[in-house]
This record gives C-alpha cells, sequence and structure tokens, in this order.
C-alpha cells in the first residue's frame, strides 16, 4: 500500500491529490466526494428494488 504521504489518486476524476491533511479522503475535493455520494445514493435506491423483487419471487415460489 501507498504510504501516507505520497498522493493517490482520486477514485471519481483521477487526479492525483495530497492524502495527508485531506479532509475529503478518498476524494480529491468536495466536489468529487458530493459525486461518489450521488453516485452510492442513485445505485442503493435503484439496486435494492431489484433485490427485493428476486428475493420475494424465490420465497413465494
Ligand atoms: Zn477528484
Amino acid at each position: 500500500m501507498d504510504c501516507a504521504l505520497k498522493k493517490r489518486k482520486c477514485p471519481i476524476c483521477g487526479r492525483e491529490f495530497p492524502w495527508e491533511n485531506n479532509p475529503y479522503r478518498p476524494f480529491c475535493s468536495r466536489e468529487c466526494k458530493l459525486v461518489d455520494l450521488y453516485n452510492w445514493l442513485s445505485e442503493k435506491y435503484r439496486m435494492p428494488t431489484l433485490d427485493k423483487r428476486e428475493e420475494q419471487k424465490e420465497i413465494k415460489e
């Protein structure tokens, strides 16, 4: 693993940013953190609906 002093790549925009003292880790900025949160929320709302439907089907059958 990288040492904490090294730079990390932001998983959202791919830019390298200093890891240490970064309040938005593991993202480079507030914007990227918000983008990830948005992606996470939209996936979270989308996927359980599908999963539940499949699970209920199996239980009923
Ligand atoms: Zn970024």
